[in-house]
């Protein structure tokens, strides 16, 4: 069965509530279109939990700095409605800039700190426009629960508090980041990247893979972790190092030593495209 496409925030609120009424429970994935088999694994965690799926594809443009990609951020609708109708999604919230963002819109949300660690360095207001997104969406789809990915782990953490701190009544799931055959990270903006480009991605992943392993054996100080992995990404000089950091999950600051659970987080400039991926470590005692 097609999925139903709803452009309408009054329509999809009213199709949220008959829904409740029914006492189904509401699975939301919130996306920017473009989809991949990332994206659709979050669609299958969702039916997992859900009697019924809504996947939104919204391009948010007020999570795009002035010189990012709002305009060439790839679209695609036909071939996202296909895939999500293939996958057993109920309905495809598509609203309309102008609905989202009347001239007269005035309200944000911001996650104080946490919005400023890591991603937020580089890019200044991203984060306020995707908790800003996010609630409205919430608001508007009603979820029971809202799966996102591990890919954007700062984005997940960030979320998870604006939950909290603002009491929506919504179970957040973190899904794990699927990976292409070499290990690189699934993502819509892969395709900005050349074929040579596309070949050398995968060094990320590999010194995240480096990082895994010298914690396995035994190393505690972030400092050679971080080494070791820069080493690794230095040698292709294509990849220019935004940041490289080994945080603590609550709080997203650097930690003096390494112990329990870990955020390894990096992102880099590749070509036209910029490039994201962290793992979790766990230490053993
Ligand atoms: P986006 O369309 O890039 O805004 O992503 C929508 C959702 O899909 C977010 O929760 C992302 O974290 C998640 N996502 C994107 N890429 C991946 C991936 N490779 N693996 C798992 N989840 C992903």
């Amino acid at each position: 069965m097609m999925s139903k496409v709803v452009r309408s925030i009054n329509v999809m609120q009213c199709i949220a509530r008959e829904l409740h009424t029914k006492k189904k429970v509401i699975g939301f994935v919130p996306t920017m279109g473009y989809l991949h088999a990332g994206h659709l694994s979050l669609v299958n965690v969702a039916k997992k939990y859900a009697d019924v799926v809504i996947v939104s594809i919204f391009v948010n443009p007020i999570q795009f700095g002035p010189s990012e990609d709002f305009n060439i951020y790839p679209r695609d609708f036909q071939r996202d409605r296909r895939l999500l109708s293939a996958a057993g999604v109920a309905y495809i919230f598509y609203p309309d800039i102008n609905q989202m963002y009347p001239k007269s819109y005035r309200t944000y949300v911001e996650v104080k700190e946490l919005s400023d660690k890591l991603c937020g360095r580089f890019r200044v207001g991203h984060f306020v426009g995707v908790t800003t997104v996010v609630a409205k969406l919430f608001n508007i789809v009603q979820p029971d629960i809202a799966v996102f990915g591990q890919k954007d782990a700062q984005q997940a953490i960030i979320i998870k508090r604006m939950v909290k701190d603002l009491n929506f009544p919504v179970k957040i799931i973190v899904a794990p980041t699927v990976r292409e055959k070499d290990g690189l990270a699934m993502s819509s903006r892969n395709v900005y990247l050349t074929t040579e480009e596309r070949q050398k991605a995968p060094v990320l992943y590999q010194a995240l893979t480096i990082a895994k392993r010298l914690i396995a054996q035994g190393e505690r100080d972030p400092a050679k972790v971080l080494q070791a992995m820069r080493t690794l990404i230095d040698a292709v000089p294509e990849l220019k190092l935004e940041y490289l950091e080994i945080v603590d999950l609550d709080n997203l600051e650097p930690v003096p030593i390494i112990k329990n659970r870990v955020l390894i987080a990096l992102a880099a400039r590749l070509g036209k495209a910029r490039l994201i991926d962290n793992i979790i470590v766990k230490t053993n005692g």
